[in-house]
């Protein structure tokens, strides 16, 4: 498969040869890249993109979650155009910020209020940095696998920890080591940040011992309990915190709430938010010269109240389960040692059939799978993230996840011996 992608994509190799003259690896978001060399997107529409070689694709990757919307949605197009013919930029209080904000805290139950940013990246430097500056503490609980953004990468390749604060690294549901380590460190720890189902380690739901553990003894303890739910917050009308029950103190958001626009937000309990307040003489500095830019406010208030509504939600949602359900069971009556972990829209494959609790737990069964995976979907037209992910968006069809099925049933049966083999 891989020298056959070598032969069809001439064009993208030549856009990467380029890219290296002036970016380092000819990259400028390391996500994106994989050898021999990353596709060259050319342009999207709907459910698809097409490569610089002109080979078209359902988008299955659905921008890492932040493509909820699929390519160019209309009420997106329009809501950009409207705030287009007002100009950008103002360098003031706008209109429209208020008025999203409003409805994100609305949506979200530990968000009294909010604040904004350009990334989830910068959502969590802020969320981190302003409960540390609170609780005067400087110790942070992070998970292995965990990805908080460019900075925050605890993914189990990274053997060092690159980022700017004095990090504890905690193992993802793991209940008993986890709440000793919490007491071990009660003192200095500031802060427990966690996504409530790992993203990038592969889809991996928190167990609900987890979560609970953690919201007892953090508030045992004063620490502030931060969920990053830049990605999971698509799960649930009040992000996937609210369908799991458990409230955190505070809750950072990204991607697809900016309706596809840079975006990023960080909220909390009034009590803690309110030390942001400019008309308080010790407020806590929080500036930035796009954290209201009339696009993403624009964008992001049309998509959350015109296009994600509660009931776009639960069918997105449904959809999902029903996909991983049929994938899942396709797998099984086969016996072949595969499987899709995930919730709802977001789902990750694996080479194994043993329970995925741990970004550990994805270095079980063959790696080269999940490279013939990604290459051959590609080769029948299905992109998806170079590690398996896949992230519906409100434009995939069950049509689309009919053709979906059947080239993947067409893998499984070409692959048997190599997925049948012993995990
Ligand atoms: N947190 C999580 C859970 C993420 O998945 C990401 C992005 N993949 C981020 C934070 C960082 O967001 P951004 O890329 O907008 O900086």
């Amino acid at each position: 498969a891989r020298s056959r992608f070598l032969k069809r994509n001439p064009k993208s190799a030549d856009a990467h040869e380029k890219a290296t003259r002036s970016m380092p690896g000819g990259n400028t978001r390391t996500s994106l890249f994989y050898a021999p060399f990353p596709l060259a997107i050319a342009r999207g529409d709907g459910p698809y993109v097409w490569d610089a070689d002109g080979h078209k694709y359902l988008d299955l990757l659905g921008e890492f979650t932040a493509g909820l919307y699929g390519h160019s949605h209309p009420v997106i197009r329009e809501a950009l155009n409207r705030a287009l013919d007002n100009g950008l930029n103002f360098g003031g209080h706008g209109l429209i910020e208020a008025e999203f904000a409003e409805v994100l805290c609305r949506r979200f139950k530990s968000i009294d209020l909010i604040r904004f940013t350009n990334s989830g990246t910068e959502a969590n430097l802020m969320a981190i940095s302003t409960a540390l500056a609170i609780n005067k503490r400087r110790k942070v609980l992070v998970f292995n696998g965990g990805y908080h953004g460019g900075v925050f990468t605890f993914h189990s390749g990274h053997n060092r920890i690159n980022a700017p604060f004095d990090f504890i690294l905690g193992r993802y549901n793991d209940v008993a080591g986890t709440r000793q380590l919490i007491e071990d460190n009660a003192l200095a720890l500031g802060v427990v940040i966690l996504e409530p189902m790992q993203g990038g380690a592969g889809c991996i739901p928190a167990s609900a011992d987890f979560l609970s553990m953690l919201r007892e003894v953090t508030a045992q303890h004063g620490i502030t309990m931060i969920f990053d739910e830049v990605m999971t917050s698509r799960l649930g009308v009040g992000g996937l915190q609210g369908e799991v029950g458990i409230t955190p103190d505070m809750t950072t958001l990204g991607k697809y709430v900016g309706g596809g626009m840079s975006f990023g937000a960080f909220g909390g309990t009034e009590k803690i938010m309110r030390h942001l307040d400019p008309r308080q003489p010790d407020a806590l500095p929080h500036a930035g010269t796009f954290n209201n830019n009339v696009l993403t406010m624009s964008a992001g208030l049309a998509a959350m109240t015109q296009i994600y509504t509660p009931a776009a939600v639960a069918e997105l949602n449904l959809r999902g389960e029903r996909l991983r359900g049929r994938l899942n069971a396709l797998f099984a009556e086969r016996n072949l040692a595969i499987s899709f972990t995930g919730r709802g829209s977001m789902m990750n494959i694996h080479p194994t059939t043993a329970s995925v609790e741990n970004v550990e737990d994805t270095k079980r069964g063959r790696p080269e799978i999940r490279d013939l995976f990604f290459f051959e979907m590609l080769e029948k037209g299905f992109y998806c993230a170079r590690r398996g992910m896949i992230n519906l968006s409100l434009v995939i069809t069950d049509e689309h996840a009919d053709q979906f099925v059947a080239a993947i049933d067409e893998f499984a049966t070409v692959h048997k011996g190599l997925l049948s083999a012993p995990a």
